[in-house]
């Protein structure tokens, strides 16, 4: 199954991933966690990526469709894959269609999570908040001011990338505000019984 998860920063697009890697057998592509890899490794690419990051704006089209087509060739994700955090332009949704139809693959789903933006600020200083008590690394990102970026980030590149979906009919769109595993079960849902 090759799905994409679509949603705003904190729509929980990374915890539904993570239940859908159990649940079907296929890799989270989380390209989030790949360039931040890329900066903990001081990688030629996450050189170029990090103050980007640390200031909530996008990565370049260029840098991400690279480090996604290298991914997606590597032998784990044959089967299928959930893409987290990509397309987030309609030029990477472009060039995402490209790659796959190079290699005679397609898209079966487009899973949208919607949620009220008003409530996300708060989801993600609660992740932030989680992530100390735990003794976890806090994204520099998770921050109040850098998170504004972001999502000004997504209202002006990556909401478009919904309607391009809407058009293929690949779309399908499932209300985030629920609890996870209403979510979950959403998703479950659209995947199993369409
Ligand atoms: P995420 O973990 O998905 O919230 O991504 C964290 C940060 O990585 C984003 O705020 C961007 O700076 C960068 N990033 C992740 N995915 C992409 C993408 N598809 N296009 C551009 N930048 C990205």
């Amino acid at each position: 199954m090759r799905l994409i998860l679509l949603g705003p920063p904190g729509a929980g697009k990374g915890t539904q991933a993570a239940r859908m890697v159990e649940t079907y057998g296929i890799p989270q592509l989380s390209t989030g966690d790949m360039l931040r890899a890329a900066v903990q490794a001081k990688t030629p690419v996450g050189l170029k990526a990090k103050a980007v990051m640390e200031a909530g704006g996008l990565v370049s089209d260029d840098i991400v469709i690279g480090i996604v087509a290298d991914r997606i060739g590597e032998p784990d994700a044959r089967n299928g894959f959930i893409l987290d955090g990509f397309p987030r332009t309609v030029a990477q949704a472009e060039a995402l269609s490209t790659m796959l139809d190079s290699k005679a693959l397609a898209l079966d789903a487009v899973i949208e999570l919607e949620v009220d933006q008003s409530l996300l600020i708060d989801r993600i200083m609660t992740r932030a908040a989680e992530a100390k008590a735990n003794g976890q690394p806090v994204r520099k990102d998770d921050d109040p001011d850098v998170f504004k970026t972001r999502l000004a980030a997504y209202n002006r590149d990556t909401a478009v990338v919904a309607p391009y979906y809407r058009k293929h009919g690949l779309l399908r769109t499932i209300d985030g505000m629920q609890p996870i595993d209403a979510v979950t079960a959403a998703i479950d849902h659209v995947l199993t019984k369409g």
